[in-house]
């Protein structure tokens, strides 16, 4: 395989500086390139001031920055800055829509779909609205092989539908749900889609403008950004009509105690002093990404994940949960006998990070009676053919003295 078009495990300080360790726990949050931890410093160092309130230079300085990032996130995505609102995280962009456009829009009655592959980010939100407004959330279930169930999707919308949640690729099982044909089916009843990208953003180039949904949203640290700093895209005539959901400065046009006006999207959705230096800093890791071969990562990613596969086939007792095909780079594994926890803790003293539990997805381990949850291995572009070589053989160490 060749990997000398890919970025190595040198421009990732935390990589380079614990040459031993395996990192295959991307799905939790991805290590940094050093370029991004450089823009942040650099802002910090260089130019750190609030935005969007004026009286020196500084400011000015930081708030082109600061609206710059949004361009350079709205290019990622092919969209338009405008239809950018910075949140913490995809978490706080999901209960953004649910509280700001379901609370406006949703009555008794009416229905919200979402798949059982959902991460709790996609379910509870949805249901805190659900509770308030009277309307119904309808799972869609799933096939053996861990895709959506796409007849029993079809049999659930109706004229009652108003919004289908789905995720781009599961965090758990890396299925991937199609999309395409989700939205067509969405659209035809009238209903909106959100697109939950948290861990599609990081492995499929992503073009709202062709995708068709209503919003889409992602995390900046699941993307080799930093943490507490997100996006929601939401369509400009969705959000023009989107009352606020946080008060405080910067949202509004005018405020008095008679009544205050608000700014138009996306600054009536960013109340308070936003994560500005995280925000520049996320920039810098989408610009570096673009600037990186995304098919040859794709593929240096997919055959990895063959090469996982093939290793796991001759190993006594382990299976890949959820077979779907086009599944994104993540694997969740189950064992026998051995508890996936043990399983866990064995890799971990030989320097190989997985995580284990229900990966925030009760209800799909609920669905596939994984009441241990699993082990969950997820990849990056940094990762090797050398680090699913040491972790094969450190299962099968560790699976020799499990089971
Ligand atoms: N959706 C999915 C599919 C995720 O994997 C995650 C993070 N594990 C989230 C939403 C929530 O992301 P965050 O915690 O960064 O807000």
């Amino acid at each position: 395989m060749d990997h000398s078009s890919l970025p190595d495990r040198a421009s990732f300080p935390l990589l380079a500086a614990n040459p031993d360790l395996v990192w295959l726990d991307n799905a939790a949050t991805t290590q940094k390139p050093g370029v991004v931890l450089d823009a942040e410093r650099r802002f910090y160092e260089e130019s750190n001031a609030n935005v969007h309130r004026g009286g020196h230079r500084l400011g000015y300085a930081a708030t082109e920055a600061y609206e710059a990032a949004r361009n350079t996130v709205a290019r990622f995505i092919n969209a338009s800055a405008q239809e950018i609102v910075f949140t913490r995280g995809a978490t706080e962009a999901i209960n953004l829509v649910a509280y700001s456009w379901g609370g406006s829009q949703l009555k008794a009655g009416d229905e919200i779909i979402l798949s059982t592959l959902e991460h709790h980010a996609n379910i509870v939100p949805w249901q805190l609205i659900a509770q308030r407004t009277g309307a119904v959330i309808r799972p869609i279930p799933l096939q053996e092989d861990g895709q959506i169930d796409m007849t029993a999707f079809a049999s659930l919308l109706g004229p009652r539908t108003r919004m289908v949640a789905i995720s781009q690729m599961s965090n758990a099982l890396g299925v991937c749900p199609p999309l395409e044909q989700i939205i067509e089916a969405a659209r035809s009843v009238g209903a909106r889609v959100l697109v939950d990208g948290a861990q599609g953003i990081a492995h499929q180039a992503v073009d709202v403008a062709a995708l068709g949904a209503d919003f889409y949203v992602f995390s900046g640290h699941k993307v080799f950004g930093p943490t507490g700093i997100g996006v929601l895209w939401g369509r400009a005539e969705l959000l023009a009509d989107m009352p606020p959901w946080q008060g405080g400065g910067e949202m509004i046009e005018r405020v008095s105690f008679a009544g205050t006006t608000f700014a138009p999207a996306p600054r009536r959705f960013e109340a308070g002093t936003p994560a500005f230096a995280q925000t520049v800093a996320l920039a810098a890791a989408l610009e570096w990404l673009s600037a990186q071969d995304r098919p040859a990562i794709a593929r240096h990613e997919a055959a990895l994940y063959q090469q996982l596969a093939e290793g796991i086939r001759y190993l006594d007792g382990v299976r890949i949960v959820g077979n779907a095909p086009d599944k994104g780079p993540i694997a969740s594994l189950v064992f026998g006998r051995a508890h996936p926890y043990d399983v866990a803790q064995f890799l971990d003293e030989r320097d190989i990070a997985v995580r284990v539990g229900n990966h925030c997805a009760g209800p799909l381990m609920q669905s596939l009676g994984l009441s241990q949850g699993t082990l969950r291995v997820s990849l990056a572009l940094y990762n090797t053919s050398a680090d699913i070589e040491r972790l094969l053989a450190a299962l099968q160490d560790t699976l020799e003295l499990l089971q």
